[in-house]
């Protein structure tokens, strides 16, 4: 652009600075201003100063010329040279102008960069020395390694931790320093196969534990963080480490100490449940007798001591049980079965029973099953009945007045699943006990044991069997009110038809009197079957040992024998054994053995079946258990009997 103004001076000074021309013509002599003063003001203003400015004048005088150029005139033309002479003039003069107006922008952007450059300088010192003060000052050690596995960083921490200075560590291999010679190889392997693949190990975190060795040649256990990054085509490590050697030592001590615990723990089950055992079976024996004893003819004062230590051996024997479920159950060895029941059967069952106390004390017992409930399920019908009964012992024990109500529904809140309800207007329970009343030997407060007796064991029992079969309890109550324990159960259903019907009990189908082998060695238990049989009409005969027992089969006709599985010299299960094979090599109808185990577990029952007993049942033996196994063979000796007489008798005789 040229910018060629002669008519005002003032205006054309204004105009050079806003426009910026790439040249300027001035004229020498103007009206207003002299051309040279206007030249001298341009050249000293900012935004004129390097416009190239060529003088117009209309006679060629010298010093003029010198006075213009002095004042920084680019030209001096005298008015006016040929129109290609001065276009070459002001092409000459426009480029010059053009290539400063660049090299001038050039350097702007040169010195822009330049103060960015320094900006990031500055910006990369801030952060040098903040990584330095981290490095520094980081809690954890950290190491950087080269491509080489050649230490480049070795921070304070890292100093502490491993025993090291950092200028005898620095340009030294890794793995000479920290790494426990059995590993160093596999080290090694593996950085030469990163530097091989750099571009696929850039950017990878790894987190590793570790051992490795420290200066003193001390092993420790580190969790290390490792980074990798390429700088410059050769990749970085940067490992973060801390030692958790006291922590690793810390787990492995509470581990042992927790396996010490289970260990501890199962013994003391296993004591408890030994211990239980040992002392049920006298006591069975105790209260089989009183039994025995309150069945013959006392005066009232006799009648009243024996019912008196029936009553207080009774309620050992549930104390000892609870304790003995509780350590089966603590020491994992409580299974529950899963066979076909009804499950409103069993609380119609369960009510009933318990229904001669409720009213005892004044209570009304009710039932009610909701229509919906399966006729047939898969459970354990013997927990559930434990469960419910515990839980009924508490609502009638716990309630002075007024009502004990169980109901069965489907339970709303999880499908297929059953719910069963023990309500109660008894005394209630602090909202703050709720909780721990399921815990074991807890009751609500210690006024329970004074006013109710009780251990505190029963819930915390429930409470396992029922989460064994899959279910959850709880409580609702308010002190004084009354309470409702919940219970669910899972139903898993089977067809009606799968129940198996008990045999409809007839009164003693059959007064049948039988031959009876007892092989039992401990005597108050040989006492007891005696006391028990001692009104029937059976006939008892007692061995000490499964070699006698196994003898005396040999010599007389037996129907039916009771043999203990724990006996010395032979037991049961080789005593039963060996009745077998005599009765095959002599052709003998099979004799009817009872297996008298202490064991109840389904693996026991089904040693006792493979031994070749026809039965199993768990001591301590009550005396109904006993009588009810005793008329089942008679009557299945009756139809035996019936069946052969039928077959003995001679064509053609009427029946
Ligand atoms: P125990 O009945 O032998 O004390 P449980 O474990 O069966 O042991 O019960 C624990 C405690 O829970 C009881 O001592 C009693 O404080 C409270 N409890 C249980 N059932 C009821 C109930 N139906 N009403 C009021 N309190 C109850």
């Amino acid at each position: 652009m040229v910018l060629y103004y002669e008519q005002n001076p003032s205006d054309a000074e204004v105009k050079a600075r806003t426009i910026n021309p790439e040249v300027i013509l001035l004229d020498l002599v103007m009206p207003e201003m002299d051309g040279l003063v206007l030249l001298e003001r341009l050249r000293n203003h900012e935004f004129t100063k390097d416009i190239p400015i060529i003088m117009l004048s209309a006679v060629e005088d010298p010093h003029q010329k010198a006075a213009a150029f002095a004042l920084g005139a680019s030209d001096y033309v005298i008015k006016f040279p040929d129109p290609v002479e001065m276009l070459a003039r002001l092409r000459h003069h426009g480029n010059a102008r053009s290539l400063q107006i660049r090299q001038h922008q050039a350097e702007i952007e040169l010195k822009q960069q330049r103060d960015r450059l320094e900006e990031t300088l500055v910006e990369l010192k801030l952060r040098e020395n903040e990584l330095k003060s981290i490095f520094n000052a980081a809690l954890d050690a950290i190491i950087m390694m080269d491509q080489e596995g050649k230490v480049i960083g070795f921070n304070p921490a890292a100093e502490k931790l491993f025993g090291y200075d950092r200028d005898e560590v620095i340009g030294r291999e890794l793995a000479d320093l920290i790494i426990p010679p059995q590993f160093r190889r596999q080290h090694r392997i593996a950085i030469e196969q990163h530097a091989n693949k750099s571009n696929d190990i850039n950017g990878m975190t790894r987190r590793l534990d570790v051992q490795a060795l420290r200066a003193s040649g001390d092993v420790i256990s580190l969790e290390i963080a490792i980074t990798a990054v390429k700088s410059h085509g050769r990749l970085i490590y940067t490992g973060f480490m801390h030692d958790v050697t006291e922590r690793k030592q810390l787990v492995k001590s509470l581990g042992d100490a927790l396996v010490a615990a289970e260990v501890a723990n199962r013994s003391k089950g296993e004591f408890l449940a030994t211990m239980s055992h040992e002392i049920r079976t006298p006591m069975n024996v105790v209260l089989g007798m009183s039994d025995v004893l309150l069945e013959t003819s006392l005066d009232i004062e006799q009648r009243q001591i024996v019912e008196t230590m029936h009553r207080s051996g009774k309620a050992l024997m549930s104390v000892i049980n609870d304790v003995l479920d509780f350590s089966r159950i603590e020491s994992g060895r409580f299974t529950v079965s899963n066979l076909p029941f009804s499950p409103r059967q069993v609380v119609e069952e369960i009510v009933c029973l318990m229904r001669m106390t409720a009213e005892g004390k004044g209570l009304t017992l009710t039932e009610e099953s909701s229509p919906n409930i399966p006729e047939a399920i898969l459970g354990d019908d013997g927990r559930v009945r434990q469960v419910l009964i515990n839980l009924l012992g508490n609502a009638i024990k716990f309630t002075r007045q007024g009502q004990v109500f169980v109901r069965l529904s489907c339970y709303s809140e999880v499908a297929e699943t059953l719910l069963f309800s023990v309500s109660d207007t008894g005394i209630g329970i602090a909202p703050e006990h709720t909780d721990h009343i399921f815990k074991h030997f807890t009751q609500a407060d210690s006024g329970i044991a004074r006013h109710f007796g009780g251990t505190g064991l029963g819930l915390a029992i429930s409470k396992k069997l029922v989460e064994l079969m899959g279910g959850r309890i709880w409580v609702e109550s308010r002190l004084g009110q009354g309470s409702t324990f919940h219970f669910t159960l899972p139903a898993r259903l089977v067809p009606a038809t799968a129940l198996v019907t008990a045999p409809i009990k007839t009164a003693s189908t059959s007064g049948r009197s039988l031959h009876i082998l007892v092989a039992e060695d401990a005597p108050e238990n040989q006492m007891l079957i005696h006391a028990y049989l001692k009104k029937t009409p059976h006939c008892v005969v007692m061995v000490n040992d499964g070699v006698e027992a196994v003898a005396r089969v040999k010599e007389e006709s037996f129907d039916l024998v009771l043999m203990d599985i724990q006996m010395p010299n032979m037991d049961g299960y080789a005593a039963t054994r060996a009745i077998r094979q005599w009765e095959l090599e002599e052709q003998r109808q099979p004799l009817t053995i009872m297996a008298l185990s202490a064991h109840a577990s389904s693996s026991k029952r089904e040693e006792s079946l493979a031994a070749g007993c026809d039965g199993h049942l768990t001591k301590p033996i009550k005396k109904q258990t006993l009588l009810d196994a005793i008329q089942r063979v008679a009557e299945s000796i009756s139809e035996q009997d019936l069946v052969a007489a039928v077959r003995h008798i001679p064509q053609g005789v009427p029946l």
